[in-house]
C-alpha cells in the first residue's frame, strides 16, 4: 500500500533545533510517522517532550557552533534506540547586519552552526549508516538563500548555498550505500528565524505581499516534506533541494 512507504515505524531519528520552531514540528511529524527521536538544541527540549513522550522522544542539549558534540550525538541515538535511521540537520541562526559593516565573528559562527558542523555531523551518520548497513537518510533545511542573496545577511546566504552544494556533493557519495541526501528549503515561516522581519512592517508586507499563498508558512507546513523525504517513499529522490515556500521561488 503507498501509505506504508511513508510509515516511519521502528526508524530512530536525530532532530537538530528540536526545542522550537521547524525543528519542534519535524520531530513531532516523525514521531506520528511511527519513529523514535532524539532531539538535540541549545536550550532543552523540554516542551516537545512534553508534547511527545518521553517514550518516543528524547533530548540532549549541546553546542552545535563546535564540533565538539557530534561523537556523542551519533552515539546516544545508538545508545538510547539502538540504532539511527534519520538525520535532520535543521539547527541553524543568522545574524543580521549591513555587509559594509559585517563582522568575523558574525560570519564564523552562523558558518559554523549552519554549514561546519552540518557537514561533519552528516559524515559521522553516514559512518553509523554504513556500519548499519541498511542505508539512511538525511535531510537538511536550507532556505530561500540558497537560490537567492538576501539582504544584511551575508553569512546565512554563504551557509544555506553550501548547505544545497554540499547536499549533492553528499548524495553523489553515499547513494551507492543506499544513503539518500536531500535538503528542504523553508520559504518564509512564522518563527523565531523571522521575528525581527515580521516586527518591521515594511519588510514584512513586502514578503507576505510576494507570497503566492498569501501566508507566512508554519512548522505544520513542512511536515509531509519531512516525513517524505525520511521515508521509503523517497528512496529513488537523491540530492535535491525541495522548496517549501507557498510559491516564493516561482515568482
Ligand atoms: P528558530 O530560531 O526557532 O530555531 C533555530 C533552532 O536552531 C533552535 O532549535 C535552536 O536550538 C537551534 N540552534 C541554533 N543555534 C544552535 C547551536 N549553537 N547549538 C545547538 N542548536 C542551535 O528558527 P527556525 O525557523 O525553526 O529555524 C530552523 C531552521 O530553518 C534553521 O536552519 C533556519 O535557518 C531554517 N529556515 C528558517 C526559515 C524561516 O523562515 N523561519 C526559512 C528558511 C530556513
Amino acid at each position: 500500500m503507498i501509505l506504508d512507504m511513508f510509515d516511519l515505524g521502528g526508524k530512530v531519528a536525530v532532530v537538530t533545533g528540536s526545542d522550537t520552531g521547524l525543528g519542534q514540528g519535524i520531530a513531532k511529524a516523525f514521531v506520528e510517522a511511527g519513529a523514535k527521536v532524539l532531539g538535540v538544541s541549545r536550550s532543552p527540549s523540554t516542551a516537545t517532550q512534553e508534547m511527545l513522550g518521553e517514550d518516543n522522544f528524547k533530548f540532549l542539549t549541546a553546542d552545535l557552533s563546535s564540533l565538539e558534540p557530534v561523537e556523542t550525538i551519533i552515539n546516544t541515538a545508538v545508545e538510547t534506540f539502538g540504532r539511527l535511521d534519520i538525520l535532520v540537520n535543521n539547527a541553524g541562526i543568522i545574524k543580521r547586519e549591513d555587509s559594509i559593516d559585517f563582522s568575523v565573528e558574525n560570519w564564523d559562527l552562523v558558518m559554523n552552526v549552519n554549514c561546519r558542523t552540518l557537514f561533519f555531523l552528516s559524515q559521522a551518520a553516514a559512518k553509523q549508516f554504513i556500519k548499519q548497513g541498511g542505508g539512511g537518510k538525511i535531510i537538511s533545511v536550507a532556505s530561500m538563500l540558497s537560490y537567492q542573496g538576501g539582504i544584511r545577511v551575508p553569512s546565512y546566504t554563504a551557509s544555506k548555498s553550501a548547505v544545497k552544494g554540499i547536499t549533492m556533493t553528499m548524495a553523489n557519495e553515499w547513494a551507492k550505500y543506499g544513503i539518500n541526501v536531500n535538503a528542504i528549503a523553508p520559504g518564509y515561516m512564522a518563527t523565531n528565524n523571522t521575528q525581527a522581519l515580521r516586527a518591521d512592517e515594511q519588510r514584512s508586507a513586502a514578503i507576505l505581499e510576494r507570497i503566492p499563498a498569501g501566508r507566512w508558512g508554519t512548522p505544520d507546513d513542512l511536515m509531509g516534506a519531512a516525513v517524505f523525504l525520511a521515508s521509503r517513499a523517497s528512496d529513488y529522490v537523491n540530492g535535491f533541494t525541495l522548496a517549501v515556500d507557498g510559491g516564493w521561488l516561482g515568482r
